[in-house]
This record gives structure tokens, sequence and C-alpha cells, in this order.
């Protein structure tokens, strides 16, 4: 690696909030082709209760058919009358890890990717410090459309997206969630702890093990939580057996 190549890394880090420099470590990123989940077809109704293998052809065509209903989906009016693009979500559907965001913004909704804009950069430079590439794992938000003024999503926007998110996280069964901030944790646990509350600690959703952590945008506005969101990283690290 260039000098001008480690300086860059440095700064990465740094900006992800890494406050202990990690070594080359153990990537743990994907499961293999044949790996077991619960199997479930697109509507979420469970095949059965066995684990049998599930191809990845099989769930990316169920993540198409869920896609392909969120690109139609007219529940929230508000929301499908202003939007540009819904934003289903993006990664490999055998990603071992799913970060779990709360809606889009405007350059999500511009370009109907999840987490692209500076909140989504911050993201990639805290998935990279993990030693991980935004390839690795899959990213969702809570909500599929984006609220006007990025004002938080409404009870009803939550339960009416409800169907998607649950579907879209049976159908990849990830081991590990990371919920980023308030709404998405709030969504996924159904509770009303504040963020400070559930973040650092261990829930289980469905087979996956969940943690939360403030969300990126929460840290462009106060860079003093970036090293509770390392913290955070390194206890889910250390499950998920990647060595920082
Ligand atoms: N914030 C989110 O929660 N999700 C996005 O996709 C972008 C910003």
């Amino acid at each position: 690696m260039s000098r001008r190549a480690v300086r860059q890394r440095l700064e990465s880090l740094a900006d992800a909030g890494v406050t202990d420099v990690p070594k080359a470590g153990r990537r743990a990123s994907r499961r293999p082709a044949a790996a077991t989940a619960s199997p479930v077809d697109a509507s979420g109704e469970a095949r059965s209760n066995a684990s049998v293998p599930i191809a990845p052809s099989d769930r990316d065509a169920a993540l198409e058919i869920i896609r392909q209903e969120v690109a139609a989906c007219v529940r929230c009016q508000e929301l499908a009358c202003s939007r540009t693009n819904t934003v289903f979500g993006t990664g490999p559907s055998a990603a071992r890890l799913c970060f779990f965001g709360e809606a889009p913004g405007a350059d999500e909704d511009a370009s109907g990717l999840p987490f692209v804009g500076r909140a989504g950069q911050l993201l990639t430079k805290i998935i990279e410090a993990c030693q991980l590439s935004r390839d690795d794992v899959y990213i969702l938000n809570v909500l599929k459309c984006r609220p006007p003024n990025n004002r938080p999503p409404l009870p009803q926007e939550v339960a009416n997206c409800r169907t998607y998110f649950e579907r879209q996280l049976q159908v990849i069964a990830p081991e590990f969630i990371c919920c980023l901030g308030t709404s998405a944790a709030q969504a996924l646990l159904q509770t009303d702890e504040p963020i400070g509350k559930l973040r650092g600690r261990w829930f289980t959703h469905g087979s996956s093990q969940v943690i939360c952590t403030y969300h990126p945008s929460y840290l462009l506005r106060n860079p003093g939580a970036k090293r509770h969101v390392w913290d955070d990283m390194k206890l889910l690290m250390a499950r998920m057996g990647v060595d920082l």
C-alpha cells in the first residue's frame, strides 16, 4: 500500500469513529451457498418447519417479488405521491449481516438506492472499518419511500411498510441485524425505548441476533457519539468472528 493510500485509510477510519486501528482481520461476510435458514416464500409464509438449504437464486427470486410489490405500493398516499423512486434495499441475499435504517432521503429517493448520501458515505466508512465492504452486507430501511422534508416515519407508515421489511428479513434470514437509530430499532423490536438505552445490547428477531447503534445522520451532527458506534461495531464483529 502506498503512503497516500495508508493516509487515506487512516483518515477514513478516524471519520468512522475508530479509536483503535484494526489489523488485517478474518472476513466472515457471506453464508456458504448451501446455508440453511427457515424456508420461506415471497409471501413470508414458512414452507415447512424443517431447516433445508435455500439456494441463493430462490432468495433472489423471493426478494424480486417483494421489490415489485413495493414499487407498486400506494398504501401511504402522501409518500406515494411525492416519491421519485421506491428504495427497496441492496446487497447479497445471502449476507450474514443486514444494516437496517430509517427511510430514504433526497439522494436515495433520486437514485433508488439506500444510504448513498452523506449519511451513507459515513455508513460505508463504518462498514469498511469493520473489515467488510458494502458488497458484503445487505442494506435496507424501515420505509421504502422518502418522507417529506426527511421527517421521521409516522406510526401508520411503519405499519404499512412492516409487511415489506419483515418479509425481506425473513427471506434473507441474516445471522445479524444492526439497527441504525431510533426509528429502525423501535420498528424492528416493537419497543418505545430510546436508542441510548437500546444500543450496545443484544436482542433477537426471528433467527437473527440484533444490535442497535446510533444512526449515521446523528453522527454527522454529533461526531462525539462515533466512539459509541465503534464500541457497538466491536461487539458485533466479535460475535461475527471478525478479528479487528
Ligand atoms: N438514512 C436512512 O435511514 N436511510 C437511507 O437510506 C438514507 C439515509
